[in-house]
């Protein structure tokens, strides 16, 4: 049996688009599940949308996400280059070869002709393809304008009827009428290949057995299959993928805002949930199970569990598991990965006991850019709300509170060690001392210490952060308000 030889072949854009994402995965996976190699391939032909840096970005995204490839730019494998535009001498000698087939024809109109002739065709309401009229030319009559130095392309001859057409994996049987297709371009002025056929001369010289990629090469490949029965090639598999939708209508799109891979790591998703998440966008296993390492994904992957229908990217979803994933880290874990993050919203990691911030935090959390917020009061005491203090179930008012507020100052004064168990067991003392519930005790602290109806943690936690001197003037301050 040949071994499954898949590739990745993206266009360096700069950044990583969700469904290109979705794309690699799909492709890495497939070619690990089934004990093959996933091959990296930059297709860099349209020098247009040459962006600085942008391979680096692909390198380093695959990387990170451990989609490590066998073959591809710094690793040969005996198939390369694996960069497209380290590649441009290998076309044209195929081109030729279709021309001698009779499958492909040089073609020497200018620029003008076939301004004229297309504008004449849409005069009459027509649609506008390639005349064929380079076609019919003699072999002698091509020569002399080759030896002329004539600019020329080299066209695709489409057969002017019956099907072109391909089988594909998800989306069964795809037929074009050849009427409908054009002679499109495979060799341009400047001897460079379209990026159509670069893909297939790729693809077959790579060795590449599995072709998945987006869907919006559905409708092209019909034609690139002429190509290879012209060659008498053995065809890949192609598995098209359904897009990623915004919405029931709308496609996932950078240009109208939705966020690229780059974009969610900025906005505090981990790597792992968003690959766990974008991974089930179109396809599942077979069951209920939600979670898996990129590993596990390894293991259980298939291409039946690909979705035929367009999967919506869902950001709650993602949400979501984002949360689940910094429950399941443990205490270290996420005391390492939410620092950094706290750091750069401005949160004082030096001045406050990290362990409780991260306690606090860890159950509380499901993106990591908006978690400083949520302590705000450690820094800037709100003014107390006297109103705060009132608290039905608890059964609390300001009066209540008062009562509160006097006996905890001189417990909390006594306390030597200021630890959260001693801080705790100064506040069950006032509770006995009163003869009130516990409620009664804390609910009044913890308003008087952050002037704020919710918090993360309760009194215990918030006046271990805030330490002894500045708890007892809160609570002095507080209790002078009331
Ligand atoms: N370079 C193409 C893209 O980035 C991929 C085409 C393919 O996978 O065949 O969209």
């Amino acid at each position: 049996m040949t071994t499954v030889r898949t590739r990745f072949a993206p266009s360096p854009t700069g950044f990583m688009h969700i469904g290109n994402l979705r794309t690699a995965l799909y492709t890495y996976l497939y070619a690990k599940a089934n004990g093959g190699k996933f091959i990296l391939r930059i297709e860099d032909t349209d020098q247009e949308r040459f962006v600085e840096g942008a391979t680096e970005v692909i390198y380093k995204t695959l990387k990170s996400c451990g989609m490590d490839w066998d073959e591809g730019p710094d690793k040969d494998g005996g198939y390369g280059p694996y960069i497209q535009s380290q590649r441009k001498d290998m076309y044209l000698p195929y081109a030729k070869e279709l021309v001698e087939k009779g499958a492909a024809y040089y073609c020497f109109c200018t620029k003008e002709e076939l301004d004229e002739r297309r504008a004449a065709v849409e005069k009459d309401g027509g649609t506008w393809k390639y005349d064929k009229h380079c076609m019919h030319m003699s072999k002698e009559e091509i020569q002399r304008r080759l030896d002329a130095g004539e600019p020329y392309v080299i066209r695709q001859n489409i057969p002017q009827s019956g099907e072109a057409s391909f089988d594909d994996a998800l989306y069964g049987h795809i037929s074009v009428d050849c009427s409908e297709l054009d002679d499109t371009v495979l060799i341009k002025a400047d001897g460079l290949p379209t990026y159509n056929f670069a893909n297939v001369i790729d693809d077959h010289t790579m060795g590449i057995t599995h072709v998945l990629r987006g869907n919006e090469y559905l409708s092209s490949t019909p034609k690139y299959n002429l190509l290879y029965e012209a060659f008498g090639w053995e065809k890949p598999i192609y598995m098209h993928l359904t897009p990623v939708m915004r919405d029931a209508t709308h496609k996932l799109s950078k240009r109208n805002g939705d966020p690229t891979f780059e974009d969610l790591l900025d906005m505090g998703y981990l790597r792992e949930a968003i690959l766990n998440y974008v991974v089930l966008v179109g396809w599942n296993p077979g069951n209920d199970r939600e979670f898996f390492t990129l590993d596990e994904l390894v293991e259980v992957f298939g291409s039946d569990g690909l979705s035929k229908s367009p999967a919506v990217f869902d950001i709650k979803k993602l949400t979501w598991m984002n949360g689940e994933y910094i429950r399941r880290m443990s205490h270290d874990q996420f005391k390492e990965v939410a620092t950094p993050w706290l750091k750069k919203q401005g949160f004082d990691t030096e001045k406050y006991d990290m362990d409780i911030i991260i306690d606090l935090l860890q159950p509380r959390t499901e993106r990591l850019d908006s978690m400083a917020s949520l302590f705000t009061f450690l820094d800037d005491m709100p003014e107390v709300d006297v109103e705060l203090y009132t608290h039905k179930k608890m059964k609390t008012n300001p009066e209540v509170a008062k009562t509160a507020l006097e006996s905890s100052i001189p417990a909390f004064e006594q306390i030597d060690d200021w630890t959260m168990d001693n801080i705790h067991a100064a506040m069950l003392k006032t509770v006995e001392t009163l003869g009130c519930k516990n409620g009664q005790v804390m609910w009044p602290v913890r308003i008087a210490i952050t002037g704020m109806a919710s918090t993360p943690g309760g009194a215990t936690e918030i006046a271990a952060l805030l330490g002894k001197d500045e708890t007892v003037r809160r609570l002095k301050a507080a209790l002078a308000q009331l």
